[in-house]
């Protein structure tokens, strides 16, 4: 890296996908100096440090700055128990000391937090909850995931598992939500199993005999179509019971949803007019909002793992 002047206030996150690893030098006040979408190595734990180091290395050539600490979001975690990778996707990467092994490939501190928080940290820094102090993000896509954001820094928890709500089961059940639907999980009726897209999917499905995209249902909902309207009120409510239960024991100031879903637009006016029903208070002032920074989020928290300074 001869050459190339140390900047304090630059700072490089890194989005691990199953299938991209996303890059992003952010420079003072977070203004974006660099950025590179990599396809990600498949099923080789080596190869997939070689590419960071590089990806790194050419981040710092396009901004003509190098980075002095290096943030990555990642699915999974790192066990506090054992320093090791658990429950990512990215089945290579499980076993890992993932950030040790980053930090001596890169010559510098790295730090590694999930991508769920990594997305309510963005969206908490300079995002759609700018300011507030409590936020959680909830992943709404092909699996259902959470993190939470507090005071701008991300909550890791015990286990690393802090905002993980998707294999909770689904609240205040009705009979025909019972036993609900499998989970890979081994379980049913988890909340993922009905919120994910394939669960919104499969839910109108098995009501209408169609198969239709999460989009497609909620643009027929939108054109008038019955069938597709009721298939989104119940995901609404299903919705607004789940994140009913992260208001009760969390009661963040602001809840982001972020994931493909979050581009349904009436769930923003919908979920908080039927969580109040289930939410232990006279009155609930929580907010729901769209992500501002949406897929870049993940980068982006990442990018926010170290304070400025
Ligand atoms: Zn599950």
């Amino acid at each position: 890296m001869e050459g190339l002047l140390v900047d304090a206030v630059m700072r490089i996150g890194l989005d691990l996908g199953g299938s991209k690893i996303e890059g992003l030098a952010l420079g003072r006040g977070g203004a974006v100096r660099a950025r590179i979408r990599i396809d990600a190595p498949r099923d080789s734990y080596g190869a997939t440090i070689e590419a960071v180091v590089a990806l790194v290395g050419d981040l710092e050539t396009q901004a003509g700055q190098r980075a002095t600490r290096i943030g990555v979001a990642m699915p999974g975690a790192l066990s506090p128990a054992t320093g090791l990778v658990k429950n990512a996707n990215s089945t290579w990467l499980i076993g890992h000391p993932f950030d040790r092994d980053l930090e001596a490939a890169l010559g510098r501190p790295v730090r590694v937090a999930n991508d769920a928080n990594c997305f309510a940290l963005s969206e908490a820094t300079d995002g759609a909850a700018a300011g507030a102090r409590v936020v959680f993000g909830a992943i709404l896509g092909t699996g259902v995931g959470g993190g939470i954001a507090i005071a701008g820094r991300p909550l890791d928890g015990r286990n690393a598992i802090a905002g993980e709500w998707g294999h909770n089961p689904l609240p205040w059940p009705a009979d025909d939500e019972r036993p609900g639907p499998a989970c890979y999980c081994g379980r049913r009726g988890c909340i993922e199993a009905f919120l994910s897209g394939p669960g919104l999917a499969a839910d109108h499905e098995a009501a209408t005999g169609a198969r239709r995209l999460p989009e497609a249902i909620a643009a027929a909902a939108a054109a008038g179509d019955a069938a597709a309207d009721a298939t989104m009120a119940r995901y609404e409510d299903r919705l607004a019971r789940a994140l009913a239960g992260i208001i009760n024991i969390l009661d963040p100031d602001v809840i982001v949803l972020g994931g493909g879903l979050s581009r349904i637009a009436r769930l923003y006016d919908n979920v908080p007019r039927r969580w109040t029903a289930y939410v232990f208070s006279d009155r609930v002032d929580t907010d729901l909002r769209p992500p501002r920074h949406g897929d870049a989020s993940g980068v982006r928290g990442a990018a926010w793992l170290w304070d400025a300074d």
